[in-house]
C-alpha cells in the first residue's frame, strides 16, 4: 500500500534530531500544521535539505509512517530571498513564523492562515511597506481568523452604523451617541476604514493600503492596547522587535 502524497505549505519550525534527520512544523494548505521529520536532511547531498530549512514555502512529498509523518522530496517554489538578506526583515518574519505555529491547529483547514502568512512574508520584502506596517496587518487579520478581532461594522451598544469611536470595554466600535455615556476613544476615519479592510479583504488585496503616520500611530496603538488586553499569549521572538 502507497501512504504517499503531497503536502503544499510553508516550514514553520525545524530542528535538529538524531545525527543527520530534522524535525520540522509546516503550515499546510491540506491538513493545517503538521509536524513530520526530514530523515537524511543534514546529509551533505540529501534530496531534501531545503525540507528542513524553516521559511521556505513548496509541494513536499510526505509519507505517513504508523506514528509520524516523513517527508521524502520537495518543490520549493519560494526561499524568501528579500527576507533572509535583512537581518531586521529576519526578526520581523521570526515573529510571524512564531505566531502561525502558535495558533496553527493540526487537521483544521489552516488555507487562509498559510495564505496571510505566505503574502505578508512576500510584503515584507516588499520597499512599499515598513516592517511595521505589515506587523500591523499581519496581527490584526491573525486576530480575524482566530474569532478574536474586535468587531468594527457596527455599534457595539446600539448596532447604529455611523461609527466615531472605539471602545476597548466593548471590543468594537460605537457610535456618538453612546461614546456619551460609554466613553471610548474617538477614531479617525481613515483608521476605521483600516480596520474594516483588514477584517474582510481578500488576502491577495490585504496590503493594497496606506496609512498617514498619524493614523497609522492611533491604529497602532489601538492593536497593541487590544492585543495585550485580550491575548493572553507573549511571543519569545517580538521582544526583538520595537515597540
Ligand atoms: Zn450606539
Amino acid at each position: 500500500m502507497d501512504n504517499s502524497f503531497t503536502l503544499t505549505g510553508l516550514i514553520l519550525t525545524s530542528k535538529n534530531v538524531g545525527d543527520y534527520d530534522k524535525w520540522v512544523t509546516i503550515l499546510t494548505r491540506e491538513r493545517g500544521r503538521v509536524g513530520a521529520f526530514v530523515r537524511g536532511a543534514r546529509r551533505p547531498k540529501s534530496q531534501v535539505i531545503a525540507a528542513g530549512s524553516a521559511m521556505v514555502y513548496g509541494a513536499f512529498t510526505a509519507y505517513e509512517g504508523r506514528d509520524s509523518v516523513s517527508i521524502t522530496g520537495c518543490d520549493i517554489s519560494e526561499h524568501f530571498s528579500q527576507i533572509k538578506n535583512d537581518i531586521d526583515l529576519v526578526w520581523y518574519a521570526s515573529y510571524f513564523l512564531e505566531v502561525a505555529d502558535y495558533y496553527a491547529r493540526e487537521g483544521l483547514d489552516e488555507s487562509e492562515r498559510l495564505r496571510l502568512l505566505y503574502r505578508s512574508l512576500l510584503a515584507l520584502g516588499e520597499e512599499s511597506f515598513t516592517p511595521e506596517h505589515v506587523k500591523m496587518v499581519y496581527e490584526y487579520r491573525t486576530m480575524v481568523i482566530n474569532g478574536e478581532a474586535p468587531n468594527v461594522f457596527e455599534c457595539m451598544n446600539c448596532g447604529n452604523k455611523e461609527l466615531t469611536h472605539f471602545s476597548m470595554n466593548h471590543r468594537g466600535t460605537i457610535c456618538s451617541e453612546c461614546a456619551k455615556e460609554l466613553g471610548g476613544e474617538v477614531l479617525t476615519p481613515a483608521v476605521l476604514f483600516a480596520m474594516q479592510h483588514m477584517s474582510t479583504a481578500a488576502i491577495e488585496k490585504l496590503y493594497s493600503f496606506v496609512l498617514k503616520e498619524g493614523a497609522f500611530e492611533e491604529l497602532k496603538s489601538i492593536i497593541l492596547r487590544y492585543r495585550h488586553r485580550y491575548m493572553d499569549h507573549t511571543f519569545n521572538s517580538e521582544r526583538f522587535l520595537d515597540n
